[in-house]
């Protein structure tokens, strides 16, 4: 069976689990080649509804995850977004393709931004040679600072898990009617997912469901030695 197939018979999977619901959403996962992100030993299992390591003691979320992530956000041809923990790069090519959905004069971009040198510039590669890289940058840095330089986002995804205290560059960087969603709680255990609605004035929090996520380490975040 090739990755194309492989990848239908995913997407039909997570359809028929409900994880996957909005037509964009699963264009988006039928078209984007997860195999492309994946280090060469690992492309076989890029269809495997399972995280997968990339180096550097991170791992590319499940498939399931991303596909949940995605509606979460309720992405819009032309959102300003901004991820946090590019990894492979490949959540922020799904956004990308959320964004220009049917639209060829797409004015919405993906920010993204990944604390480990060596993964911003690997997901760069991954997202040129995609043919991403039209809508992606990717920033090396801590993400847990936001990137204040093109904020106001419409959405914001943050896919390493945060402290229960929000860091408050996502609260402040969100645009009123913007989504953040962000795993939280605690280290090393499991956490909870969010959809954070920012309103006039205040913030409509929604707890989806529990999550495991690699932590979000940085300023706001937590710290990378204990
Ligand atoms: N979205 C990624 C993908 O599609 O491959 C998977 C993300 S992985 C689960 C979490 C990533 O967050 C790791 O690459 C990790 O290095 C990164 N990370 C953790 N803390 C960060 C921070 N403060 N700023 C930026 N990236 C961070």
């Amino acid at each position: 069976m090739d990755y194309i197939e492989k990848r239908e018979r995913l997407v039909k999977n997570l359809v028929e689990r409900k994880i996957l619901k909005t037509k964009n959403v699963i264009h988006a996962m039928l078209v984007v080649p997860r195999e492309e992100f994946l280090p060469e030993n690992a492309k076989s299992s890029a269809y495997i509804d399972s995280p997968i390591s990339i180096g550097c003691d991170q791992t590319i979320s499940a498939p399931h995850m991303n596909a949940i992530m995605c509606e979460i956000l309720n992405i819009e041809q032309d959102d300003k977004i901004l991820e946090i923990g590019t990894g492979s790069g490949y959540h922020a090519a799904l956004c990308a393709e959320l964004i220009s959905f049917k639209h060829k004069d797409f004015k919405g971009h993906v920010y993204t931004i990944e604390r480990y040198k060596e993964l911003a510039e690997k997901a760069k590669e991954n997202l040129k040679k995609t043919g991403y890289d039209n809508r992606v940058t990717v920033i090396e840095g801590d993400g847990t600072l936001g990137y204040p330089e093109k904020a106001p986002y419409d959405k914001i995804l943050v896919t390493a898990a945060s402290p229960e205290k929000i860091p408050v560059p996502f609260k402040t960087q969100l645009k009123v009617g913007g989504i953040l969603c962000i795993p939280a709680g605690t280290k090393n255990y499991i956490q909870r997912l969010y959809k954070i609605q920012k309103l006039e004035a205040e913030f409509k929090i929604k707890e989806i469901t529990s999550v495991r996520f690699v932590p979000l380490i940085g300023q706001y975040g937590f710290s990378d030695i204990d």
